[in-house]
């Protein structure tokens, strides 16, 4: 069974007009939910099954296993003083408080609806995303880091997170969180060069978390067929070598052919693609959880999340066909040879 975090309903965080970041978001997301339940009524898939998380906030203490204190402080009083910008393109309104510690809330329900053996998988539909947000710093649209806060919450218990990002733009946010911690092991693949900036293959963590940063950067233009080498080449092998107990995934949908703000050309039947493989990391069911970050085109946003919940739900639903040809096969090649050897070993 798939769980579903997802309260359009309750989403008031509002960046403004005009800003791609923006509440539609939300309700493309859930659509994109419902189209997979009508597509896989009366299938294996999703039809009738999936099961709503609850409302949860996360706490201050929760929060603060991530963020500094004074940060936190900071972005509640903007928001009760009525909201502003945080930095050029990070704005908070006065309902984005409540809504953000909802989504990192969803994260920390997920596994605690997982843990009681509640479903097989989660999917977290939330605004705002979270990968760019640092410990001490909102930024690029991001105002908590929602993925770190549940991978925080789990290594706390003794597990050992995998964060998966295929968001078209770098965690820099998750990567800085974790840049020294071995129990975590982040693995990006993004457009290079392209915002924030970050990303190079040669940042690979540091102290005693040296060799637990994955960076997989690839060109413009790259297709499903080589997220998928770069999956298999250099991404599963290095959770495995690491020894994962739990699998993260920050699931941005910006590396979609249809999105405004990069140049990737990947379809919502390669995000089916890349979920089966996701699924494939963890021997035991119920440790898998997916977080919305990016995403921009509202119908590419769509069919991405409606193809990745039917296929977290077993179904088989692809509004788009799988797309091949585009470059970076080259990298991926390289970047298999640099990498393996440098994981530490669980
Ligand atoms: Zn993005």
């Amino acid at each position: 069974m798939l769980l579903v975090g997802a309260h359009p309903e309750q989403d008031r965080h509002d960046p403004g007009s005009g800003h791609p970041e923006r509440p539609g978001r939300l309700v493309a997301a859930a659509a994109g939910i419902a189209d997979a339940l009508d597509a896989d009524a009366g299938d294996a898939g999703l039809g009738g099954t999936d099961l709503c998380l609850p409302l949860r906030l996360a706490s201050r203490s929760e929060l603060a296993a991530v963020h500094d204190i004074g940060y936190l402080d900071a972005v509640a009083d903007l928001c009760a003083r009525g909201g502003g910008h945080l930095d050029a393109d990070t704005v908070a309104s006065p309902g984005s408080w409540e809504t953000a510690r909802a989504t990192a809330g969803a994260g920390l329900g997920a596994v605690e609806a997982l843990t009681a053996g509640q479903g097989d998988a989660a999917f977290v539909l939330g605004r705002p995303p979270g990968h760019h947000a640092t410990r001490a710093a909102a930024m690029g649209f991001c105002l908590l880091n929602n993925v770190a806060i549940t991978a925080a919450a789990l290594v706390s218990r003794g597990e050992r997170v995998a964060i998966i990002d295929w968001d078209v733009h770098h965690g820099n946010g998750t990567q800085d969180i974790f840049w020294e911690d071995p129990r975590v092991l982040f693995v990006s693949i993004h457009q290079w060069p392209l915002y924030p900036g970050t990303g190079r293959a040669d940042e690979r963590g540091g102290g005693a978390g040296l060799g637990t940063t994955v960076n997989v950067p690839l060109p413009a233009g790259a297709t499903g067929d080589v997220y998928l080498a770069a999956w298999d080449e250099v991404i599963a092998p290095s959770v495995a070598r690491f020894g994962a107990t739990w699998v993260l995934v920050s699931a941005g949908f910006d590396a979609h052919r249809d999105d405004p703000l990069a140049s990737m050309l990947l379809t919502a039947g390669d995000y089916a693609d890349l979920t089966g493989r996701v699924m494939a990391l963890t021997d035991e069911a119920g440790r898998t959880i997916l977080f919305l970050e990016g995403g921009y085109d509202l119908g590419g946003l769509r069919a991405s999340v409606a193809a990745c919940a039917s296929r977290l739900a077993g179904g088989s639903y692809r509004p788009e066909p799988a797309s091949s040809g585009g470059p970076g096969m080259a990298h991926v090649a390289g970047y298999r040879r640099r990498f393996l050897e440098e994981i530490p070993h669980s």
